[in-house]
């Protein structure tokens, strides 16, 4: 059988690409309306891997021209002040997008936080009027994460109609809007979770297989099928490396192309934050722009 030869698909580039795009939209909005789009990050608490999430945003904003608000809370606020902060951010006209750094402390019931963003403001598409519209098919924001994974996915295969497509991980953040995102680009798809039985059954079959559990390096060999793309969306530290939910090494030479972890999905997703914002930032005055995603 002919060797393949696995592509790293680089996550790096293709942000770059996009900040490019984004930042030929922020000069235009600023131009138009003589301010910045404006992003406000709230975190509660210390935990570090948050902060160096938030940092990475917040930079990459400032060398976009989005104005970035980082509002840094106590981890023993009560539910009820942080939904006051949120309040306060959503009657804020000079603030379009609102991003709340999760996980949460565990006094806070996170369901609660996420309904109390305003959905024009909702940079992360979670509220339900957001996510229920694109589960319906319709015009909304979507979540980052997916959003970069859908990017990466368009430029990379020639046509995505009719692949089978296996989603592992239901969550509401990944997996489930993944999945509507697939099923838009006419993909057969199969989403698996902790629960399905015989797994590497399902995945290798997969076409395209995408892996969003939070295991490190849980997708082995016997996971993939030979040819088929794959996208790691896992971050995970092992041995004080960060690795993701595929064992990179055993794809090589079986997967046709591969994320890798660091540099995949991870750059994608903040692209995919900066353009939310710019989006919401004109949606807002009702002025049309250049939608050069969905
Ligand atoms: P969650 O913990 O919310 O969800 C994990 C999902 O994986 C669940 O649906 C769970 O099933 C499923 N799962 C767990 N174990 C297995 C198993 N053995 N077999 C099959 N399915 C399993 O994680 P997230 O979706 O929030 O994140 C997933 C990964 O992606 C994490 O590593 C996270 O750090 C990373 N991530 C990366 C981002 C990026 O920008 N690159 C952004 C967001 C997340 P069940 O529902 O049954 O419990």
């Amino acid at each position: 059988m002919k060797k393949i030869v696995s592509k790293i698909i680089n996550g790096k580039n293709h942000s770059k690409i996009l900040l490019n795009e984004i930042t030929k939209l922020t000069s235009r909005y600023n131009s138009i309306n003589n301010r910045q789009p404006c992003l406000a990050v709230i975190i509660v608490g210390h935990n570090i891997a948050s902060k160096i999430y938030v940092k990475n945003k917040i930079k990459t904003a400032n060398l976009i021209n989005i104005k970035s608000i980082e509002v840094s809370l106590s981890e023993d606020i009560t539910e009820e002040d942080l939904l006051n902060e949120i309040k306060q951010l959503n009657q804020d006209m000079k603030i379009d997008g609102i991003l709340v750094q999760l996980p949460l402390p565990k006094h806070i019931v996170e369901k609660k936080v996420i309904n109390a963003i305003s959905p024009f403001k909702d940079v992360d598409g979670f509220h339900p009027i957001n996510f229920g519209n694109l589960v319906l098919g319709n015009k909304t924001i979507v979540p980052c994460t997916p959003l970069g994974c859908w990017y990466m996915l368009k430029n990379e295969v020639k046509d995505l109609s009719g692949c089978h497509t296996v989603i592992v991980g239901r969550s509401n953040i990944v997996g489930k809007p993944i999945q509507s995102l697939m099923l838009k680009e006419n993909c057969t798809v199969t989403i698996t979770h902790s629960k399905t039985k015989n797994l590497s059954n399902i995945t290798n079959k997969a076409d395209i297989l995408i892996a969003a559990i939070g295991k490190p390096e849980y997708i082995t060999k016997k996971f993939m099928k030979t040819n088929s793309i794959i996208i790691d969306v896992g971050i995970n530290r092992l041995n004080k490396k960060l690795v993701g939910d595929v064992k990179f090494n055993d794809a090589i030479g079986i997967a046709k192309k591969i994320t890798p972890v660091p540099g995949g999905v991870g750059p994608m997703t903040i692209a995919c934050l900066m353009y939310n914002t710019v989006k919401l930032a004109f949606s807002a005055k009702n002025q049309s722009f250049n939608e050069i995603l969905l």
